[in-house]
């Protein structure tokens, strides 16, 4: 049983989705598996989906996975050739779909896939190209085209992503690629979804409802990386399920100075409303060409734990990287070595209590720390009650034990949970099976003690937490 709390969510891509490196990714302390819609198809998607499962299945390790859309990215179109934008040469962008009307640019012409951003950008913008290693300005505007001065220049290639800061872009947020890679994925089994460059809560309502519309209730997680989500940060925090922080976009959109504090913020604003949170990006970025991280990569992870991160995630480090298994397993260790001194976190416990299971959730808690329990056993059925125990940060183990396999899943992104799947052998006598199982491993010795969190009656039974009580081993 993994005593790390914080989870770790890795990016599967060309350095990692074949059986071999998953089984090792998860062994090295992967919880989540996070699929980016933005790259391959989904017959590419499907094999990875399945490739996880029965990765799980063959070392009965089960991780969630985690369907992440591409969202409005803009990109720059096909080009014939990269091209050499060089400071204060003035070029143009335009959609594709109009450049054979503007000859008299064709050597200077940068054609987009986003029909809207002419009319979106305004004389005096600033257009950032490839995760803004390039910048230019808009200085006029020419019928469908901008012309635009380069500030900082470099060589563009194709299909490189292109970020409009404060620029109000028309286009949805939820686009119709998202509509139908979140089809794909509701249908193929997923366990959470992202979504990407939110700018309000309303991005979020209509992706619930339109899962909703279709019976699948699927924990959303809102990727926070536009300024404007920022300025509508409480009710984005409010509506979504757990919130990511999506540090390259938000790098390029608000500036990489500002990326600390503003890591900082949301993580204390998720806390103190127990919603979970995500760190993204960079995190051991030097892993990609490198068996070994940075010291200021390894800093920035245990920071990330002692601001009160719920998850942290790994991008091109496992999915294009050259040590994917390695990444892995030294995020878990400077996680491990971060929470051994764990810090004070007050507010935490201080949460407003509303509802019963919750209130039962955190008694357990303090119950476990006062008579220094071994573990917390938390019966549950959807997982929700522990959802509850993770808000309150419990400094003993918890066991979510659950006899349903969405439910082990979806705890594999709650702070300080060791998900248990249960095949219970009649009803009745979960608590005694588990005291057992755990015997049998191990995990407990005489005069351990156990707290015990279930609902009345029925042990599994959905959002009706009211029992708790302690065992001690004999
Ligand atoms: C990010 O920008 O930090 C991020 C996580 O999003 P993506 O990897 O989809 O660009």
């Amino acid at each position: 049983m993994n005593p790390r709390r914080a989870k770790i969510i890795a990016t599967l891509g060309p350095s990692s989705n074949t059986i071999d490196v998953i089984i090792e990714l998860i062994k090295a302390g992967m919880n989540c598996a996070r699929i980016n819609m933005s790259h391959g198809t989904h017959a590419d998607h499907k094999r990875v989906i399945q490739t996880v499962r029965e990765a799980s299945r063959k070392i009965d390790r089960e991780v969630a996975i985690l369907l992440d859309l591409q969202g409005p990215k803009i990109r720059v179109d096909k080009l014939s050739s990269p091209l050499e934008l060089k400071k204060d040469e003035d070029w143009v962008i335009g959609a594709s779909s109009v450049q054979a009307q503007y000859k008299k640019y064709k050597d200077r012409f940068i054609p987009t896939v986003y029909e809207q951003l002419v009319s979106d950008a305004q004389v005096g913008a600033r257009i950032l190209f490839d995760d803004g290693n390039i910048e230019a300005q808009a200085i006029e505007k020419d019928g469908d085209i901008l012309k635009i001065k380069i500030i900082e220049g470099g060589i563009l290639k194709s299909n490189k992503g292109i970020n409009l800061p404060n620029v109000k872009v028309s286009a949805p947020s939820f686009t119709a690629k998202d509509e139908e890679d979140l089809v794909f994925g509701l249908e193929n089994d997923i366990d959470y979804v992202a979504i990407s460059f939110v700018r309000t809560a309303d991005d979020i309502i209509k992706v619930q409802n339109f899962m909703k519309a279709k019976g699948y209730d699927i924990p959303l997680i809102a990727k926070i990386e536009k300024p404007e989500a920022l300025e509508n940060i409480d009710e984005i925090i409010h509506h979504a399920n757990m919130i990511m922080i999506a540090r390259g976009d938000m790098g390029v959109e608000v500036g990489n100075h500002l990326v600390p504090a503003v890591q900082k913020d949301l993580i204390n604003r998720c806390n103190l409303v127990g919603r979970p949170v995500i760190t993204a990006t960079q995190m051991l970025e030097s892993m990609i060409s490198h068996s070994r991280p940075t010291r200021a990569e390894a800093s920035d992870v245990a920071n990330a734990v002692w601001d009160g991160t719920d998850v942290i995630m790994l991008s091109g480090e496992t999915a294009s990287g050259e040590y994917p298994v390695q990444a892995v397993r030294m995020m878990a260790q400077i996680v491990m070595e971060a929470e051994k001194n764990p810090k004070e976190r007050p507010l935490l416990r201080k949460q407003k209590l509303i509802g019963v299971t919750q209130t039962i959730q955190v008694a357990a808690s303090l119950i476990a720390e006062k008579i220094e329990a071994k573990w917390i056993l938390s019966v549950t059925e959807t997982g929700r009650s522990c959802f509850k125990m993770t808000r309150f940060r419990p400094s003993n183990k918890v066991l979510g034990v659950t006899k349903s396999l969405q439910a082990v899943r979806r705890m594999c992104l709650y702070w300080g949970i060791a998900p248990f799947y249960l095949e219970s052998k009649g009803e009745e006598s979960i608590e005694y099976q588990m005291i057992e199982l755990l015997k049998e491993r191990g995990l407990v010795s005489r005069g351990d003690k156990v707290v015990i969190t279930h609902g009345r009656g029925n042990f599994f039974e959905e959002g009706s937490t009211n029992l708790v009580r302690v065992e001690e081993i004999d």
